[in-house]
């Protein structure tokens, strides 16, 4: 089938967080089971390091707006079997950020992902392409759901929920200079109390709703986790499927990433010379923390937002684990937990890394080099961090909620089975208590690297989750 598929981000060339790297691999674990898969993206002022430069097509797509039409320029750029399309509109999308710079949404981002949401649709009639199922992801592109219904011969819809928390809230006036229906300003519509939500567009027009973990399908159809879109979400629960993301299994393995000082893999590589424990050493000296084998090293990897518990994660620092363990933090988010970490980091002089910084390289460092990956989110729709740490043998700890936990089989009292250690209560009393059985395994190096052993034998990679979004495309087959 040929398949539009939708994102405000994609990795090698921009990302922020999960979505990026599912962009990137889902998309190509789709095209390898024979579908003719179109991705669009922005092109977006900062590329990332490394990524294949997008270069012009020569084609244009324009999109209506109030004031009249905004023309996109499209480029393109060469990586696997898919086509990867970048709308070029230097005054909408050249800027450093994504959504925003130093923590502040950009204010025109209402018109930009409008923009973005119509212009996939333009950039696919310009190639000449009509597509038989739009596939979109979160609030960003979710209108491109509502506008494809507007389509003489309407393509199959598909909206992929990432994070529900994120609902893209402008006022309503927006509809008249994004030139959409005024008509669509109905609680049935894209109205949520007052504002326009652009995530509506997505639950209420698609055809299919997706969410990136079973768990987390559950979770928002109740009044506590579904921020006031569980009724809907509740109505259309007959075509709401759960599917869990799987991880990118080329850029993320042990046995021949590019950004780590020695390789490893499973089966007798876990071994104090092995190519685990010269990562740890790697890391613990990159970091400027003590370089010792026997010192357990704590990870954190991600946005240092509520959402993740960085209060937890800083009520932890402030406990008993600073004198029996070290602590690694990679991350940016929040202004105030930014600066909270700092602090913390410049009172403690010993034992406590933090990195305020977007860091890919880093980011594979500390999964591989940690003994133990932190991850005590408030929710967690699905996370790939802790999937990555599972593959590197590095036993994540993380509160059950959502895809954390249906990914991470909670550790038994004799270590002889699970992958990980789970809690449940938002508490940081119940966080350490979760990292004191880390530390109790720890001490026993035998069961730990069995339990690692089992924690790499994982499978996560995106060929269940594409072969479901396959059955599922075929279904919407007219
Ligand atoms: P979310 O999408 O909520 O941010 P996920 O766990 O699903 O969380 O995905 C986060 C992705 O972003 C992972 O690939 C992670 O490694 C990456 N990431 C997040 N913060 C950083 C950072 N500061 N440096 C490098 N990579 C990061």
């Amino acid at each position: 089938m040929e398949v539009l598929y939708l994102s405000a981000e994609a990795a090698p060339w921009f990302k922020t967080g999960g979505l990026g790297d599912v962009a990137s691999a889902l998309p190509e674990a789709l095209a390898r089971l024979g579908h003719q898969v179109t991705v669009v993206t922005p092109l977006y002022g900062a590329l990332l390091p490394g990524a294949p430069p997008p270069a012009p097509t020569g084609l244009r797509a324009a999109v209506e707006l109030e004031g009249g039409p905004v023309v996109l320029g499209i480029s393109a750029a060469q990586r696997g079997r898919v086509r990867w399309i970048f709308l070029d509109e230097p005054g909408l999308y050249g800027r450093a950020g994504i959504y925003g710079e130093g923590g502040a949404d950009y204010p025109d981002n209402a018109v930009r992902f409008g923009v973005l949401s119509a212009g996939g649709l333009a950039a696919m009639r310009a190639l000449g392409r009509r597509p038989d199922v739009v596939h979109a992801n979160d609030w960003q592109t979710a209108p491109a759901m509502m506008l494809a219904k507007l389509a003489p011969v309407p393509p199959r819809t598909v909206f992929t929920i990432h994070n529900l928390a994120f609902k893209g809230l402008f006022p309503p006036d927006i509809l008249r200079r994004l030139a959409w229906p005024a008509s669509l300003f109905t609680p049935d519509g894209l109205e949520f109390f007052g504002d326009v939500a652009f995530i509506k567009a997505g639950l209420a027009y698609a055809d299919i709703l997706t969410t990136v973990s079973p768990t987390y399908a559950r979770e928002i159809t109740t009044p506590e986790m579904g921020g006031g879109l569980d009724g809907l979400l509740r109505k259309r629960d007959d075509v709401l499927h759960g599917i869990l993301n799987g991880i990118d299994a080329e850029v993320w393995d042990p046995r021949t990433d590019r950004f780590l000082p020695a390789r490893y893999g499973r089966g007798g590589k876990l071994s104090r010379r092995g190519g685990k424990a010269r990562c740890k050493a790697a890391l613990q000296e990159e970091l400027g923390l003590r370089v010792a084998a026997d010192r357990p090293l704590f990870a954190f990897v991600g946005r240092l937002t509520w959402q993740k518990g960085i209060d937890l994660l800083l009520a932890l620092l402030d406990g008993p684990i600073r004198e029996r363990a070290q602590i690694a933090i990679l991350g940016t988010g929040e202004p105030d937990l930014e600066k909270a970490l700092r602090a913390r980091a410049a009172a403690q002089t010993s034992g406590l890394a933090v990195r305020i910084a977007f860091d890919e390289g880093l980011a594979h460092r500390m999964t591989a080099g940690a003994d133990f990956l932190l991850m005590p989110s408030r929710f967690e729709p699905c996370g790939l961090n802790q999937m990555y740490a599972l593959r590197y043998g590095t036993p994540p700890i993380v509160r059950a909620t959502g895809g954390l936990a249906d990914t991470v089989r909670d550790a038994s009292p004799d270590l002889s089975s699970g992958t990980g250690f789970s809690f449940g209560p938002e508490e940081p009393a119940a966080l350490r208590a979760a990292v004191e059985r880390a530390l109790a395994a720890f001490a026993k190096p035998d069961a730990l690297r069995a339990m690692r052993e089992r924690a790499m034998a994982e499978d996560n990679s995106w060929e269940v989750a594409a072969a479901r979004f396959d059955r599922l495309y075929r279904g919407l087959a007219p």
